[in-house]
């Protein structure tokens, strides 16, 4: 039989996948994939019930419904200073991941390179490919993630049509700074290039940090399309709902990729998170204290054990060095033995890269409860004990 996909074809299933399903298999403390134990607020649950109840459950508007459109706006708006027109530049999604692909689709032909920062998500890759692109990659390294200014700017050229940047980063935990963000606007404005800004993590940025979106520097406006997560900043991941932030000229050609990925997106869960990003401000602020009280609480404990533990100043996690913990030199192996032996799962940052990765790092994520992080660390330190003294 003729071969099926070159590009998918080959792949392995998505590591969160994976250790997910490891984790479940041997009833491991899940601290790998992404995700909180506790559902996001009963007030935008309960809107989607009484949404469904009410109806109509029937085709919305492929752009999506205007409410959520307009609220999309408003929180533009709101946390970042940008005028934006809901008619004509906001759309939603079915969550991040299709809102990336149509992003891709709408906006790379084949032959276009496209900038990219390791570590990386893993959709971004096979999904550029199978668009035909041509990805030019160019790392931070641990432990500070510090961009390479040099490296990033050798990688733009001619041929660039996009950079696709993920602020604030998985699995890096990197909040990128505005003199970073200024210069990588730079490169686009140099190279007439657009950004697909993956901001998934837009409203999970600590420590007093803040989250500054590329669009709003300058030049940016008419060059990004920004992505965002309900079910990030709601808790609330199963339900993927995914907008899209984007001038008309380029929210055009994305939304004709959309309407033949998905087309729409169920309309009760837009009316729900319509509803969450008009929240006040104590909402999002309550949502970020009680992230980076689980962030040190993991954090801390990690320490405790002795794992040299990286800075995480956004997002769901937290990564840990594994050098010299006597646990083995390959996370992705190192990471199936603590869920196999320890009954705790990570994810390997390795998976982040397309070649030669660093393998001594692991990640752990922290939006769990209290009492679930504190067994993890307690069967890890148990394990240790155990690996140390065997040593
Ligand atoms: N981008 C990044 C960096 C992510 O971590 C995730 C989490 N799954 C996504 C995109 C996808 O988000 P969604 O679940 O809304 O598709
Ligand atoms: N973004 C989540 C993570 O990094 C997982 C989402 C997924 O499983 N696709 O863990």
């Amino acid at each position: 039989m003729k071969p099926t996909s070159s590009v998918f074809t080959g792949l392995p299933t998505t590591i969160f996948e994976v250790m997910s399903r490891m984790a479940a298999e041997h009833q491991s403390v899940n601290l790998g994939q992404g995700f909180p134990d506790v559902d996001g607020p009963e007030e935008i649950r309960r809107a989607a019930a009484e949404a469904m109840i009410a109806g109509p459950n029937q085709y919305p508007s492929m752009m999506g419904i205007p409410d959520l459109r307009q609220a999309v706006a408003e929180v533009n708006k709101r946390f970042y200073g940008l005028d934006v027109d809901w008619q004509r530049e906001v759309m939603v999604t079915s969550g991040a991941t299709e809102a990336l692909g149509d992003c891709i689709l709408g906006l790379i032909d084949p032959g276009d390179e496209v900038v990219l920062i390791e570590p990386l998500y893993d959709c971004y890759l096979p999904m550029i490919r199978k668009a035909g692109g041509i990805p030019r990659l160019v790392r931070v390294t641990p432990p500070n993630w510090e961009l390479d200014r040099e490296a990033l700017a050798a990688a733009f050229g001619p041929k660039t049509k996009a950079i696709l940047i993920n602020n604030p980063m998985n699995p890096a935990a990197k909040v990128f700074t505005a003199d970073e963000l200024a210069f990588i606007a730079g490169l686009c404005v140099a190279h007439d290039a657009y950004a697909i800004c993956d901001e998934v993590y837009e409203h999970l940025v600590f420590d007093g940090r803040k989250h500054l979106p590329l669009m709003t520097f300058p030049g940016m406006r008419d060059r990004c399309a920004r992505v965002g997560s309900a079910g990030k900043t709601f808790s609330l991941t199963g339900w993927k709902i995914g907008y899209i932030t984007a001038p008309p000229h380029m929210l055009t050609p994305i939304a004709k990729a959309h309407q033949f990925v998905t087309f729409t997106t169920p309309p009760a869960l837009q009316v729900a998170v319509a509803k969450g990003l008009r929240f006040g401000d104590d909402y999002y602020s309550g949502f970020i204290a009680d992230l980076e009280a689980k962030r040190d609480r993991l954090s801390a404990g990690l320490r405790r054990l002795g794992f040299p533990v990286l800075q995480s100043h956004g997002s769901y996690f937290v990564s840990a060095d594994i050098s010299g913990m006597g646990l083995g030199d390959d996370d992705f192996e190192v990471c199936k033995r603590l869920t196999v032996e320890a009954g705790v799962t990570a994810i390997p940052i390795s998976a982040f890269y397309e070649v030669d990765p660093p393998r001594n790092a692991i990640r752990f994520c922290f939006c769990k409860r209290f009492e679930v992080l504190d067994e993890g660390l307690a069967r890890l330190e148990k394990a240790l004990g155990g690996a140390r003294s065997a040593a």
